[in-house]
């Protein structure tokens, strides 16, 4: 998961002003004009074209990314538009947004669950040599569980990572994130406890 500080942009908070009735889950519809460019926005200017969650690497095609309500339209109508809840997730169907809004989750769980925008989001995460997530405390351990985070998809990506880390750790941290299609706490990891 990747911390995030979200500034809202200017085409945005115009955009929310001549929403109908905002604090309607189906009112998010209304901005279908703009949510391509929120989608690319975010995703570039926030997420360095990284999914928030599993910090893969993704394209703003809404085929492969979608701008995720962290807290749910259901649950929290009232965030619908809040520019902090929005957050863009890879489109997989193992992991993710796709897992977190398949769950009957509550407004009780969402208090055991880290937010991207929370300060202890890094200090909450390590990894293992095998290329698992390793929670740092419950709240963490129960975030991995909500969005899957070690699906088997993506313990062998970072797997793989690891393994061929050796090599490459003196190449920059942006480099090895472009070259490795992501993941850039675990590179940051590696290269504090290999170099
Ligand atoms: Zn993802």
């Amino acid at each position: 998961m990747i911390q995030v500080n979200k500034i809202e942009p200017s085409f945005f908070t115009k955009k929310k002003k001549v929403i109908k009735n905002p604090k309607q889950p189906d009112s998010w519809s209304q901005i279908s004009d703009i949510r391509s460019d929120l989608r690319e926005h975010i995703l570039s200017s926030e997420q360095d074209l990284m999914c928030i969650y599993c910090e893969k690497k993704i394209s703003s095609d809404k085929n492969k990314s979608n701008i995720d309500h962290f807290k749910t339209r259901k649950l929290y109508p009232e965030l619908s538009f809040e520019y902090s809840n929005l957050l863009v997730s890879c489109n997989s169907s193992n992991h993710c947004s796709y897992i977190k809004d398949s769950l009957p989750l509550t407004k009780e769980d969402y208090k055991n669950i880290i937010n991207p925008i929370d300060k202890d989001v890094n200090e909450s995460f390590s990894f293992a040599e095998f290329g698992d997530i390793i929670a740092n405390n419950d709240k963490a351990e129960s975030t991995i569980n909500t969005f899957s985070l070690n699906h088997k998809s993506l313990t062998e990506e970072r797997k793989t990572i690891i393994r061929n880390f050796e090599a490459f750790k003196d190449f920059e941290e942006e480099i090895l994130v472009d070259a490795f299609n992501g993941h850039v706490n675990l590179i940051k990891y590696l290269k504090n406890n290999k170099n």
